[in-house]
């Protein structure tokens, strides 16, 4: 299960993965907390206009990588906050859908280098994630709501955190970086104003890669809840 914040956060960043994981026989579900509506500034787009598109092309992505379903949130985009209201929607599906491994953001980076600042909604998301897999999602009696709708407690085997600045886990991603890309082209309204980016995306993963014996990785803190 692939939480994220917005539609594009996954290919961006653990699309390589899932598309491995899809091609050896694993279920991969995304679950996207917000509804991707401030995702442009062109004053010709309407909020509303770009939930719809960017659903659409999130859709086209996931089918190019193999992943299963999506579940949509619809948060607000741009204001997401790590509330208990989410934690307990992220508790839901993670007991629905009953994963073995959760991939999130990291929750605790404000900044990577000098030149980028993380998304406020990144943040709420790994953290509302974090919070739902231990101790929500495993504790029979958090969130008692969610035993009268028939979810009973499940325990997550291992977390994948994504954008961590001291990971300990490389998935070599060099048979799925040009699905990675493919998916990527698939979110125009995002990557269509933006020059260079395929370099930039296979830069980053080589960059990833180095030390590892491998052309293309992401990496990743693993977490093995016991
Ligand atoms: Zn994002």
């Amino acid at each position: 299960m692939v939480i994220t914040a917005h539609p594009d956060d996954a290919e961006f960043t653990v699309a390589g993965t899932v598309a491995r994981w899809a091609q050896e026989g694993n279920a991969v579900i995304y679950v996207i907390c917000t509804d991707g509506s401030r995702g442009s500034n062109d004053p010709k787009v309407r909020p509303e206009q770009l939930v719809t598109i960017r659903r659409a092309e999130q859709e086209a992505a996931a089918r190019i990588l193999g992943v299963e379903e999506i579940v949509y949130l619809g948060y607000e985009d741009g204001t997401l906050q790590p509330t208990l209201a989410l934690r307990r929607d992220l508790t839901r599906v993670i007991r629905r859908y009953r994963p073995d491994i959760v991939v999130c953001p990291d929750p605790t980076v404000r900044y990577y280098g000098d030149g980028y600042l993380n998304h406020p909604d990144h943040r709420a998301a790994g953290d509302a994630a974090l919070d739902a897999v231990f101790p929500s999602a495993r504790t029979r009696y958090i969130f008692p709501e969610l035993l009268a709708e028939g979810l009973e407690p499940h325990t997550v085997r291992e977390v994948y955190i994504r954008g961590a600045l001291s990971p300990n886990l490389w998935v070599d991603i060099s048979d799925t970086i040009e699905l990675k890309i493919t998916a990527l082209k698939q979110h125009e309204s995002q990557v269509s104003r933006s020059q260079g980016w395929e370099e930039r995306v296979r830069d980053r993963a080589r960059g990833e890669a180095t030390g590892q014996g491998v052309a293309y990785a992401e990496s990743f803190k693993r977490i093995i809840l016991g």
